[in-house]
C-alpha cells in the first residue's frame, strides 16, 4: 500500500497532514528516510518509524464499548451524541461504525469496528448469534412469563419471536431478569415484555455470543478486543 495511505490510516491525519510529516524527513522505512508518500510499503514485512516511534498499522479496529444511556448507536447525528463521538478523540481518523444497535436508553456491550465482513458475520440473521440482556422489570416476573418466553412471544405487530431463555434473578415490585435472544428485532426486549403487560425499567446487554462485557470498563469507556475475544462473539 502507499506510505501516505498507511500513515493516514494509522492516525497521522489527512493526506495533506501526512505530506507535511513526510516533508520533515522523520519517517523511515527499514531505516531509510522516505519523503514521497507514493512509495509502496508492506507493513507486514517492513518497519516504519516516525522518529523514534514505531508506526503501528492495523487494517481494522475492533472495540468493546460500555455504552452509556443517552447516546445513540449511529455514526453521526446533527443533534444527539453518538457512540462514535465517544471514541472520536482516539479513533476519529478511522471509519468506525457500531455493529448493530442498542436503544438510546439501553446500556452495556456494544462492539464498534471498521471491518464490514466481521460486522456482517455477527449481524447475519441466519447465524442467530445469542445476545444476553439483564433487565429491571416493573412488577413481578414468574414461571408464567418464563414459559411464554420459552415458547415464543407474539409481538404487537404480529411477529412471533423465536424461543428465548428467561432467568428470573429476583421477583418483586421491581424484578431483575436475564434474557438470551437469538435474534434482534427493533426494541425486541421491551416489546416482548410489553406483550406480557410488563414494562422494562432498565436494560443492559452483557454478552454477544460468548463475549462478555468487561466489568472493568466504566460507563462510556471502551477498549480494543483481544484476538481471542474477537472470535468469542461470532
Ligand atoms: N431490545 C430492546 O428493547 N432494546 C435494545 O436496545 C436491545 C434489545
Amino acid at each position: 500500500m502507499r506510505l501516505d495511505k498507511l500513515l493516514s490510516e494509522s492516525g497521522y491525519g489527512s493526506r495533506k497532514d501526512v505530506k507535511k510529516v513526510l516533508k520533515k524527513g522523520r519517517i523511515t522505512v527499514d531505516g531509510h528516510v522516505v519523503k514521497d508518500g507514493k512509495v509502496k510499503v508492506d507493513p507486514s514485512r517492513q518497519t516504519i518509524f516516525n522518529g523514534n516511534t514505531c508506526v503501528k498499522y492495523q487494517q481494522h479496529v475492533y472495540l468493546m464499548l460500555n455504552k452509556p444511556s443517552g447516546v445513540i448507536s449511529a455514526t453521526e447525528d446533527p443533534k444527539q451524541q453518538t457512540v462514535i463521538d465517544l471514541i472520536a478523540a482516539e479513533w476519529g481518523h478511522k471509519k468506525m461504525f457500531p455493529i448493530g444497535r442498542l436503544d438510546k436508553d439501553t446500556t452495556g456491550l456494544l462492539l464498534l469496528t471498521t471491518d464490514g465482513t466481521y460486522a456482517h458475520a455477527l449481524m447475519a440473521p441466519k447465524r442467530h448469534v445469542a445476545k444476553r440482556y439483564r433487565a429491571v422489570i416493573a412488577g413481578e416476573v414468574g414461571e408464567n412469563e418464563r414459559k411464554q418466553f420459552a415458547e415464543g412471544i407474539l409481538l404487537g405487530d404480529g411477529y412471533m419471536t423465536r424461543p428465548s431463555s428467561l432467568s428470573i434473578i429476583e421477583s418483586g415490585p421491581k424484578s431483575v431478569i436475564e434474557l438470551v435472544l437469538t435474534e434482534g428485532k427493533f426494541h425486541q426486549v421491551k416489546r416482548m415484555f410489553a406483550a406480557c403487560g410488563k414494562q422494562v425499567i432498565a436494560l443492559e446487554r452483557t454478552h454477544i455470543g460468548e463475549l462478555a462485557l468487561d466489568l472493568a470498563l466504566a460507563s462510556g469507556a471502551y477498549r480494543e478486543l483481544t484476538e481471542e475475544e474477537k472470535h468469542l462473539a461470532v
